[in-house]
């Protein structure tokens, strides 16, 4: 048996793996051709307009081949339950081979070393050089960081790799990893297994406690869902929102309990409209602030400085509980445009986007 860390052989050598990891492209590309798997709310933005319900044809897979060979690619992978029956993967190693990339079938199911219960350290750098398209299209970091950063159907394979706030992280992990891996003798060769990590906290970023050497560390972690307290800068009674509930790709779910001192309360007890579009920006807030929870200083500051396309269809008022999804849609520079969405009982009762400004690193 062959673990996920393992199936690209000895591996790219460390230099490449730098120049990887800075340049922001790849090395290597596995497509998986594993049944369709549900990622929750991180694809309701980027599935948007697109479908996501059928396989990849030959033709799309060829596509991404060649985009994969544009941001470097040396080596693909084809991996999946009886993949090497599937007559369109002999087609797509000959046309991978025509690109001068090498190409191979990884005929046994490997294991996942998120999934396999055991505690030896990971060793593992792939989400340096390496991350999986599955056939449906989707994007994930590796195999059991089941995260989707984008999906080909919708954007180009260089710009998810370039967009990627997670990617960019992991490719950062030795700055940017929590807990006791970050301070550990082999942070240049491991960083963890990001899936262990993961599962264990919904946290990527998070320590892999997993590991031998971390099980006795008595290092409290940042679990989700996560009191917004602290990584927000707003306070009580401008803080509407509660905790920070599932983090993805440039997008976050976040919940809200309504109660009568909260500001944009009515008379009648219901909540003002413009309370949602609070909601979206202290979202984003909190998004921002648990990725940098591992910087000293305070929380980034931000600000909500318009709203449009505000669309509401339902109503809430006290004692109410919401759920508080939102994506980064763009970029430039601090400002950025979010797409959020607002439910009550898995029903949605707004949607619009804002526009908000927030304190980055580079600033
Ligand atoms: S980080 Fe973990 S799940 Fe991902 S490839 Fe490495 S060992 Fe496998
Ligand atoms: S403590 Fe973390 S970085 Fe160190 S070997 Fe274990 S998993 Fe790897």
């Amino acid at each position: 048996m062959i673990y996920c860390r393992d199936i690209f052989g000895s591996g790219p050598r460390e230099d490449s793996i730098d120049e990887s990891a800075q340049e922001i492209r790849l090395i290597a590309l596995e497509i998986n051709f594993a049944s369709r798997r549900d990622y929750g709310f991180s694809t309701i933005f980027m599935n948007e307009g697109v479908s996501s319900d059928t396989r990849l044809t030959e033709d799309d897979l060829r596509d991404i081949i060649a985009q994969a060979k544009a941001i470097g690619v040396r080596k693909v992978l084809f991996s999946g339950k009886d993949v090497s029956s599937y007559a369109i993967v002999k087609e797509l190693e000959s046309f991978a081979s025509s690109l001068d990339i090498e190409a191979d079938v990884i005929k046994d199911e490997y294991l996942c070393v998120a999934a396999s219960g055991k505690n030896d350290p990971p060793f593992c750098m792939r989400h340096m050089f390496s991350c999986v398209v599955t056939s449906y299209g989707y994007v994930l970091p590796c195999p059991g960081l089941e995260i989707p950063l984008g999906n080909v159907r919708s954007q180009k394979l260089g710009d998810i790799i370039k967009d990627s706030e997670i990617l960019s992280d992991l490719k950062d992990c030795t700055n940017k990893i929590k807990g006791p891996c970050r301070y550990c003798e082999n942070i240049e060769i491991c960083c963890g297994c990001r899936g262990r990590a993961y599962l264990g906290t919904g946290d990527y970023l998070e320590s892999d406690l997993i590991c031998i050497k971390n099980i006795n560390s008595g290092h409290k972690t940042g679990k989700l869902p996560l009191q917004v307290d602290g990584i927000i800068p707003h306070k009580p009674p401008m803080r509407i929102i509660d905790t920070l509930d599932e983090l993805a790709e440039r997008s976050a779910s976040c919940s809200a309990l309504i109660n009568k001192d909260m500001p944009f309360i009515e008379e009648d007890g219901s909540l003002d409209n413009v309370a949602y579009l609070e909601m979206i920006a202290q979202s984003i807030a909190a998004l921002n602030g648990f990725r940098n929870m591992n910087e000293s200083g305070p929380s980034p500051e931000g600000y909500l400085l318009g709203a449009k396309n505000l669309k509401i269809f339902g109503r809430a008022g006290k004692g109410d509980r919401l759920l508080i999804m939102v994506f980064k849609y763009a970029r430039y520079g601090g400002f950025g445009i979010v797409k959020g969405v607002v439910s009550k009982n898995n029903e949605i009762i707004a949607r619009g986007e804002v526009k908000v400004w927030h304190k980055i690193e580079e600033d």
